[in-house]
């Protein structure tokens, strides 16, 4: 199966599929981090795109949907995709629709995780990342620890783009165009809406339950 999840940023997307992955043989595909480690080796892409993401803009649909195609494209990766940060624009909904098409594919269920502002600023001024495991944590929500952590703390990193100024931004890009992309799933009958401001247990006790009812 492949699936997508969708949510503002700090919607708990990131860290959802990261449940799931460990559980479902799955694998998260993260246009966020595939373009920050454009920018973190510096390749022409990174250089182009890094103060648009650091801005909190969405970079082209273009430079995004080739990125996406050379994964779909790849066998080791068919039907088992966890789409998470795309797509993002309708554009790349349509681009989504026929690469998976093309390489016969389809997707089974799209995440909607709904969260109110007021929290999003929260889980995003708090988030951060180990560089190592990739692991998400909050220092105010759920800090990393001795026991749910074991690398090194000089791993942990903020996003240059995680900031109160930021987020605004990426909130409100988030907004203008979600709706025409939850139209486009809702007619499909693909978007389960989940309630995003529980706690992270809660979510992913729901969403496991619906992804073992999933048969392909
Ligand atoms: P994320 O890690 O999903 O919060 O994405 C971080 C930033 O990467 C966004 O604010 C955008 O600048 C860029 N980005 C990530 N995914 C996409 C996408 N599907 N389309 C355009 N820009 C994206």
């Amino acid at each position: 199966m492949n699936l997508i999840m969708f949510g503002p940023p700090g919607s708990g997307k990131g860290t959802q599929s990261n449940n799931i992955i460990n559980n479902f043989n799955l694998k998260q595909v993260s246009t966020g981090d595939l373009l920050r480690s454009e920018i973190k080796i510096q390749t022409d892409l990174g250089k182009k795109i890094e103060s648009t993401i650091n801005n909190g803009e969405l970079v082209s649909d273009d430079v995004v949907n080739t990125l996406i195609k050379k994964i779909i494209s790849d066998p080791k990766n068919f039907n088992r995709l966890i789409f998470d940060g795309y797509p993002r624009t309708i554009t790349q909904v349509y681009s989504l629709e026929k690469l998976l098409i093309e390489f016969n594919q389809k997707i089974s269920i799209v995440f909607y995780l709904h969260v109110d502002k007021e929290i999003v600023s929260k889980r995003v001024n708090g988030r951060v990342i180990c560089s190592k495991c990739f692991r998400i944590f909050n220092v105010y929500l759920n800090p990393p620890n001795a026991k749910n952590h074991k690398c090194e703390k000089k791993y942990l990193e903020k996003r240059i783009d995680d900031n109160s100024k930021t987020i605004l931004n990426r909130y409100e890009t988030y907004v203008t165009k979600t709706k025409s992309i939850l139209d486009y799933y809702k007619k499909m009958k693909l978007l389960l809406e989940i309630d995003g401001n529980q706690k992270i247990a809660e979510i992913y006790h729901k969403i496991k339950g619906i992804l073992e009812n999933i048969r392909d």
